[in-house]
C-alpha cells in the first residue's frame, strides 16, 4: 500500500511529529525509488518519463497532491488553538521540499528521455569508484529509513523530533514557539518598497517588421496574401515554373531534397522550396484572373551560412495577371514599393536579367541609399554600392506565358508581371546590418534594438 497523507487521531505535539516523520520517509524513499527507475536503461524511455510524471502528479499534484493533502487533513481540521502551528508546521515542510522536488524533477527529465542506449553510456560513463560509492551510501541511507518507517509506531516523542530536525530539518517546537509569539503576522508583512518584477516586452523579429512592412506597401496597391507549404514538390518548385529538366537549380548543391525518393517520378519528388514563386503557381491554379497577389515565406538553399548567405531566408514575391498587364506597370509598380520602404528620393532602374519563369526578366536596382546615388560618401567610395551609385535588389519580369500552359490560364489573352525580393537583404539595407546571420541567432542584445 503507498503512502498517503491520513487525517491526525489529535493534534498532540507527538501525533503531528509523527505524521510529519512519515511524510518525509514516505516522500524521501519514493524519490529513491524513481531515482533508480529513471537511470534504468530495461525500462523505455516513454515508461521512465511516464514514472517520473506519476510521481510528479502523486506528490505535486495541485489538486490530490501529497503536499495538497497535508492542507486539506491536517490544516483545515485543525483545532483553532493548533491552526496557526500546524501551518508553521507545514510551511516548513513546503519550503523545505518544494522547490527542491521541482528542481530535481526537471533535472532527472533530461535523463528520464534519453533513450535506453543513451542511459546505458552515461551509465558507463558514472560507473567509476566514486559513482559505486555514491551508489552504497544511497542504499544504506535507503534501507535507514525503510526500517525507520517500519518502526515509526514504536517510536516516543523525543525520538521523533531528533528525527524530525536531523534528517529532516523540520522542528516542531520551533512551530509551537512561532505560533505563540505569532511571528507569521511579522513574516507575512508586506513591504512595498522592494521594487517589483519586471517584465519585459517581447517585439517583432526585425525580419518579420521588414516583411510586414513589404507586405503592407502591396496591400495598399490593391494586393492580397497567399502562402503555401515549406516542403514542396519538384513539380510546383521548377517543373511548372519553366524549369527545363537539367535546370541546375535541381541540383543537391543548391536545393535541400528529402531522401530516399528516388524511386518517385521527378515532378512528385519533395523539397524544401527554394522560392516562394509555388505559391503563384497554386494561387493561379485556384483562382482565375484578375490575380493580385503577394506570397511572403521562408526559403532554404543548400548554402553554407556566412556573413551574406544563409540556408534558411525569406521571401516575398508578387504576382499580378490580368488583361493588357504591360511591362510599364512593373515598373510603375515596383518604383513605388523602392520608394514606399526607403523614401521618396529613391530612384530605380531595370536590368535585363533571366528567369525561366519571367520573359522578358530584369534585375532591379535602387540609387545607393547610403551615398544617395553618388558613388561617394565623405569623400571616399561609397562601400555599400562599391562606389557605383546603385544597389541590385531583386528581381521581376513579365510571366513567360508557358507558365500559364501549366495553370490553364489563356496565354493570349491575359499577361502579367512577377516580381521576388529577399526579405533579410531588405532588412539589411534599411538597419544597416553587416551580418545575415545576427538575424538567426536570436542574441537578445542585437534584437532588443528593433523593439
Ligand atoms: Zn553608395
Amino acid at each position: 500500500m503507498p503512502y498517503t497523507v491520513h487525517k491526525l487521531n489529535d493534534y498532540s505535539e507527538e501525533t503531528m511529529l509523527r505524521a510529519v516523520v512519515q511524510f518525509r520517509l514516505a516522500l524521501k524513499i519514493e524519490w529513491f525509488e524513481i531515482e533508480q527507475k529513471i537511470v534504468n536503461p530495461d525500462l523505455t524511455s516513454a515508461a521512465r518519463q511516464d514514472e517520473l510524471k506519476k510521481f510528479r502528479d502523486r506528490w505535486l499534484s495541485r489538486k490530490s497532491g501529497q503536499f495538497s493533502q497535508i492542507n486539506e487533513l491536517w490544516l483545515k481540521n485543525a483545532p483553532a488553538d493548533r491552526k496557526k502551528s500546524v501551518g508553521h508546521l507545514i510551511n516548513q515542510l513546503k519550503q523545505n521540499d518544494l522547490p527542491q522536488i521541482e528542481q530535481l524533477i526537471e533535472k532527472r527529465g533530461f535523463f528520464a528521455r534519453q533513450s535506453s542506449d543513451a542511459i546505458l553510456s552515461i551509465n558507463r560513463i558514472f560507473d567509476d569508484e566514486k559513482g559505486r560509492k555514491l551508489q552504497q551510501e544511497t542504499l544504506v541511507t535507503q534501507s535507514r529509513m525503510n526500517s525507520l518507517l517500519q518502526t515509526l509506531e514504536s517510536l516516543g516523542s523525543e525520538e521523533l523530533q531528533k528525527i524530525a530536525i536531523e534528517e529532516f530539518h523540520v522542528d516542531l517546537s520551533e512551530a509551537l514557539e512561532a505560533a505563540a509569539k505569532s511571528k507569521d503576522l511579522a513574516a507575512e508583512r508586506l513591504d512595498i518598497t522592494l521594487p517589483g518584477i519586471r517584465r519585459t516586452m517581447g517585439a517583432e523579429h526585425p525580419v518579420i517588421k521588414t516583411m510586414n512592412e513589404i507586405i503592407g506597401v502591396f496591400r495598399n496597391l490593391g494586393y492580397s496574401v497567399e502562402e503555401g507549404p515549406e516542403i514542396e514538390t519538384d513539380y510546383y518548385n521548377f517543373e511548372a515554373l519553366n524549369f527545363p529538366p537539367d535546370h541546375p537549380a535541381r541540383d543537391t548543391q543548391d536545393t535541400l531534397f528529402i531522401a530516399g525518393q528516388e524511386s518517385k517520378p521527378l515532378r512528385d519528388r519533395l523539397l524544401l522550396r527554394t522560392h516562394t514563386s509555388p505559391v503563384q503557381i497554386r494561387t493561379m491554379q485556384k483562382m482565375k484572373p484578375p490575380v493580385r497577389v503577394v506570397c511572403p515565406g521562408k526559403v532554404h538553399r543548400n548554402d553554407a551560412a556566412d556573413a551574406t548567405h544563409s540556408p534558411i531566408f525569406h521571401q516575398v514575391e508578387g504576382l499580378a495577371v490580368d488583361t493588357n498587364i504591360t511591362f510599364c506597370d512593373l515598373k510603375g509598380t515596383l518604383d513605388h514599393a523602392m520608394k514606399a520602404l526607403f523614401g521618396s528620393s529613391v530612384k530605380t532602374r531595370f536590368y535585363p536579367s533571366f528567369f525561366p519563369f519571367t520573359e522578358p526578366s530584369a534585375d532591379v536596382q535602387i540609387s545607393c541609399i547610403f551615398c544617395d546615388g553618388k558613388g561617394t560618401r565623405d569623400g571616399a567610395p561609397c562601400r555599400n554600392c562599391k562606389a557605383s551609385g546603385w544597389i541590385e535588389l531583386l528581381g521581376c519580369g513579365m510571366v513567360d506565358p508557358n507558365v500559364y500552359g501549366f495553370v490553364d490560364y489563356d496565354a493570349t489573352k491575359v499577361s502579367g508581371f512577377a516580381f521576388g525580393m529577399g526579405v533579410e537583404r531588405i532588412a539589411i539595407l534599411k538597419y544597416g546590418v553587416d551580418d545575415i546571420q545576427l538575424f538567426f541567432q536570436g542574441d537578445v542584445r542585437f534584437l532588443e534594438q528593433f523593439g
